[in-house]
């Protein structure tokens, strides 16, 4: 043996942070409770029901009738990456609404499936207008529009309105990532027409990351039925994915059972709240920040009727270390906020109302803190 055994390690002790930055959240009580529970086969009758009832879940925060809505194993990115996997073939144009760093990582990731990838741009914080998307719709031509609906680097919500019509019009799909809008931000999925859209656990949803939901309607699925190459990413592959989340209910890759046992967890709490008041608990907690914010004289980076009620970006006053700022409330007070990310680092702190972590004590508790952080 040449590799000396590691000296013993101490058992995990956590700092007990509040973690109200860009994600993850800090999850539910009742989902680490349900995630403890033994792990079960990934065939086992009682856990093939564990799909259906998450797939039911799914299909209700995300008001869509899909029959393919699954929880893909994986981060968002790899629900991201699923969507365009399955949709994009070499040299379908794809026409990506950037307005932030995640809409730069849907070109990356849309330009290696080998995507003919157009981009329409806006300055970090701004959305796009019908005008602008059915301008963008005309000049390309894509086969698919890719929007991010709540840009996470930036605070800006896309509305998406219209957006699923015009598709229509255009014989596009529209793709949506709801990443930090899914169980926070009224969503309607089927009402706008949205044809692929992913998100993850561990933001509105009050859970730990490591599953990132994933929907597909039938014209989605009409377009993957139709492919003349094979997806090239087998694991993210949903001809073999809704074989083991459908009929015939074949093995595919073992499930991270305990992951899905959180997710529902956390999605019958939601139920349990109603979504539309949990939509509503999420605005009024977004709102009491942004008036405490105001009265510290600190002003929002986006527009209020953009704004996303689950990150707010805040402008870091003139001449202060951002930094400095938010290593003070991690160090002293246990809170985690975010920095500003790409164009905006240095310029905003990122702050997260998701989820478990959307109440009025943590608004109050991070505002008291940060009065005493700024310098
Ligand atoms: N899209 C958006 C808008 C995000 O905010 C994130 C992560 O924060 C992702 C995609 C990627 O998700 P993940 O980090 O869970 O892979």
């Amino acid at each position: 043996m040449n590799i000396a055994t590691p000296t013993h390690p101490q058992p995990l002790n956590l700092p007990p942070r509040l973690l109200l930055g860009p994600g993850p959240s800090n999850a539910n009580p009742r989902v680490l409770a349900a995630m403890s529970l033994p792990p079960i086969g990934h065939l086992d009758p009682f856990y093939l029901q564990v799909m259906d009832e998450i797939q039911t879940l799914l299909r209700y925060v995300w008001q869509t009738q899909n029959p393919l809505t699954i929880s893909v194993s994986g981060t968002g990115s790899a629900g991201m990456e699923a969507t365009l996997a399955n949709v994009v073939e070499p040299g379908d144009v794809v026409l990506v609404g950037v307005m932030g760093y995640f809409g730069h990582r849907l070109v990356d990731m849309a330009t290696r499936y080998g995507g003919d990838v157009r981009q329409l741009t806006k300055p970090w914080g701004q959305v796009f207008s019908l005008e602008e998307l059915k301008q963008g719709l005309e000049t390309h031509r894509p086969a698919v529009l890719a929007l991010v609906n709540a840009e996470t680097s930036t605070g800006a919500r896309q509305p998406l309105e219209g957006v699923g019509e015009l598709c229509r019009e255009y014989n596009c799909l529209l793709l949506i990532d709801t990443v930090t809008s899914l169980g926070g931000v009224p969503l309607y999925l089927d009402d706008w027409g949205v044809d692929l859209a992913y998100s993850c656990s561990q933001k509105g949803l009050g859970c730990p990351p490591g599953l990132s939901p994933f929907t597909m309607s039938s014209r989605a699925w009409d377009k993957l039925q139709n492919r003349k190459t094979t997806v090239t990413n087998w694991y993210l592959d949903m001809n073999l994915l809704s074989r083991y989340w459908g009929e015939p209910r074949t093995y595919h890759h073992t499930a991270p059972c305990n992951m899905n046992y959180g997710l529902r967890e956390a999605l019958t709490l939601i139920v349990e709240e109603g979504l539309e008041n949990c939509w509503q608990r999420h605005r009024t907690n977004a709102e009491l920040l942004w008036e405490g914010l105001a009265d510290l004289g600190l002003n929002c980076h986006v527009d209020l009727e953009f704004r996303l009620p689950t990150l707010t970006t805040v402008r870091v006053p003139d001449g202060v270390d951002a930094k400095a700022v938010s290593s003070k409330l991690l160090k002293e007070y246990n809170i985690e906020i975010g920095g500003g990310l790409g164009e905006l680092a240095g310029i905003v702190w990122r702050i997260g109302l998701m989820g478990y972590n959307s109440r009025p004590e943590n608004v109050i508790l991070l505002l008291e803190a940060l009065k005493k952080a700024l310098p």
